[in-house]
């Protein structure tokens, strides 16, 4: 009798790849577990439209009870997995029920990173709905907001409040915002824009302390002072689970071209799975996005159902912070050269990042005609000269086209 497919973690990634194995036609049982108490919801908007309040809770949800029904997905929300034995093929859930599998997949997703202060009281965080609805009741009733972290969430929270006239600061340890995912001429757009909606960007700046009140103290001895504090300063992989069961891990859980485990029925995908991928600088990496987590769900049903399928896409990201949505193609990280095609004045522009004199990324602001374009480019690994990216007048499609003739 099939035991089926079992998923770990009802997240972006663990929500597609139920919905594919279907659409796959795998005929087999399907149980997603997951241990926050809601359907699966969608995560990108608990920092912008929902805390802004422009979307309610109502809106989250990526389907109706009635769909995981219709499908038969058999869903075990809030209960958490605490235990795999891989040699039994089960997992053990917090009730201590034992559930066989005949392929798991590990969709655990990722934690956030508490900030290294002690005490550190006061402090909200921003990953989950529980975690968003708090955020939101303390931000509709207060007056100022302090933002730890110049990173997508920080900067994503802060233009959310400062839409509805809170008073804003960021305090950020980088020198420019987004610095690890976004080139400098896009950093410098961002900090523009923050501080043209009046939020103060404290840059270059340790968190020393927090006192209850809420007092944040600053490595310059400064000290900014507001209701409400909201950190976003990174996430953890949540790895132990396959750790502890003696899968291969590094930073994230190890799999191969196949999202494969070092078990060969399991799985790894979405945030906390470390893989093979030729757009990041050494060839493997973790990425943190909805793109990935997808991608990487449709990869594993279609090899699940019997039709292998390696993963191989071109990472993509976005975020919306006041009236600019960023869409970055491909990743930013290692690239030296940068050229812009547009005005770099205005809000609507694009940077394409060069490395080792090859297309790696391109980040548009406002601009989703050159974002689709920049996805094909780099998957086709087209020879775009940074003169040309610069063009306006050179269409981009042209580059596209002669490959697929020669293809
Ligand atoms: P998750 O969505 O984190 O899901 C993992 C799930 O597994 C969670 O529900 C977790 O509680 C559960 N879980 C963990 N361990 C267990 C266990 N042992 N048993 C049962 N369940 C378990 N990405 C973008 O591309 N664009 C954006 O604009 C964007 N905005 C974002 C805004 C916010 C506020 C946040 C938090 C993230 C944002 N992201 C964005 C990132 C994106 O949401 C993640 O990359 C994506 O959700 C990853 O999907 P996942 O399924 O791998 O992980």
């Amino acid at each position: 009798m099939h035991k089926g497919v079992v998923i770990a973690g009802a997240g972006q990634a663990g929500f597609q790849l139920a919905v594919s194995l279907r659409t796959e036609g795998f005929m087999g049982p399907v149980t997603l577990i997951g241990d926050e108490p809601e359907l699966p919801y969608n995560r990108p908007p608990l920092s912008k439209a929902f805390l802004s309040g422009k979307e309610s809770e109502f809106d989250l949800p990526f389907r109706p009870a009635e769909f995981y029904a219709a499908h038969d997905i058999r869903m075990r929300m809030g209960e958490r997995v605490v235990a795999l034995d891989v040699r039994g093929k089960s997992v053990e859930v917090d009730s201590g029920e034992s559930i066989p599998y005949d392929f798991l997949a590990l969709a655990t997703g990722a934690r956030v990173r508490p900030i290294a202060v002690e005490p550190i009281a006061g402090v909200l965080y921003l990953r989950t709905l529980a975690d968003a609805r708090q955020c939101k009741q303390l931000l509709d009733a207060s007056e100022a907001l302090i933002s730890i972290g110049a990173g997508f969430i920080g900067l994503e929270a802060a233009a959310a409040a400062a839409g509805k006239g809170k008073k804003v600061t960021v305090i950020a340890a980088e020198d420019r915002p987004m610095s690890r995912v976004v080139s400098p001429l896009v950093s410098e757009h961002f900090r523009r824009l923050h501080a043209n909606h009046g939020v103060t960007l404290l840059l270059n700046e340790a968190v020393v302390r927090v006192d209850h009140g809420v007092r944040v103290h600053l490595g310059s001895g400064a000290i900014v002072e507001a209701p409400l504090v909201i950190a976003g300063i990174g996430v953890m992989p949540n790895i132990e689970l396959a750790a502890d069961a003696g899968l291969r891990t590094a930073n994230g859980i190890s799999v191969d071209e196949y999202l494969r485990t070092s078990d060969p029925s399991i799985f790894a995908i979405g945030d906390c799975a470390e893989h093979p991928n030729r757009f990041v600088p050494g060839g493997r990496g973790r990425i943190e996005s909805i793109q990935n987590a997808v991608d990487q769900a449709r990869a594993v049903a279609s090899t699940i159902a019997g039709k292998p399928r390696a993963y191989s896409a071109v990472p993509w990201f976005w975020t919306e912070q006041f009236d600019a949505k960023l869409q970055i193609a491909g990743i930013t990280a290692g690239c030296s050269d940068f050229v812009v095609r547009g005005d770099a004045s205005s809000n609507s522009f694009s940077v394409f990042g060069f490395r080792a004199d090859r297309l790696a990324a391109v980040e548009s602001i406002n601009r989703p005609v050159d974002h689709i374009h920049a996805r094909k480019l780099l998957e086709a690994n087209a020879q775009l000269s940074p003169a040309q990216a610069a063009d306006e007048t050179f269409p981009l499609k042209t580059l596209l086209s002669v490959k697929y003739q020669n293809s």
